[in-house]
């Protein structure tokens, strides 16, 4: 069986590791590790310790496709408008500059929902905590439990 560890549980690695196991036929061991503590990275939402239904999105607030990408990953947002992960944003926002053919996405669960969706689609493979640091030229573990 092949192993792959990716680093990092952002939008990059969470979608490497969701086309990973799409496209690789042979069974995969796949791990993904964050120094973090979540997966999300600069798509990461924070909850309200007083009201859990209370969201806000630390990073990117919102998706903005582009003509160019609208026919390169347009299979990527319909999958994610097919799964309710991202909605249409149709209130204006205060100085946003739009320029033609752009379209405009919000993810109402929260930003980090693409990243969960996208882990999730990997496979349900055991995603790891952990913090790397570069000491001495040596990497050293610090911890590590399941995200
Ligand atoms: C304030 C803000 C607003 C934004 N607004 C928008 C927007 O409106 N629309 C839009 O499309 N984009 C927006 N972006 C950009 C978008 O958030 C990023 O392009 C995207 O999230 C980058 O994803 P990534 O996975 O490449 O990197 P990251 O999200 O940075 O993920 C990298 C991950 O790797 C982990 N990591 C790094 N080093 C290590 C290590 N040594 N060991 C273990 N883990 C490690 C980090 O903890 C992190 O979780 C915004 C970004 C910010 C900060």
């Amino acid at each position: 069986m092949a192993r792959v560890l990716i680093v990092g549980a952002g939008l990059t690695g969470s979608l490497c590791a969701a086309l990973l196991k799409k496209e690789t036929a042979r069974p995969l061991h796949l791990v993904v590790w964050d120094k973090a503590g979540d997966s999300g990275g600069r798509m990461t939402t924070a909850n309200s310790p007083h009201n859990p239904q209370s969201t806000v999105d630390l990073g990117a607030q919102y998706i903005t496709r582009t003509p160019h990408y609208a026919k390169k990953h347009q299979s990527f947002y319909d999958e994610l408008l097919v799964h309710g992960i991202l909605k249409p944003l149709t209130s204006p926002i205060e100085g946003m500059v739009m320029k033609e053919g752009d379209c405009n996405f919000v993810a109402p669960q929260g930003v980090s929902s693409i990243i969960k969706h996208y882990l999730k689609e990997s496979g349900g493979n055991r995603y790891i905590k952990i913090y790397i640091l570069l000491v001495l030229f040596l990497w050293k573990i610090l911890t590590h439990t399941p995200l």
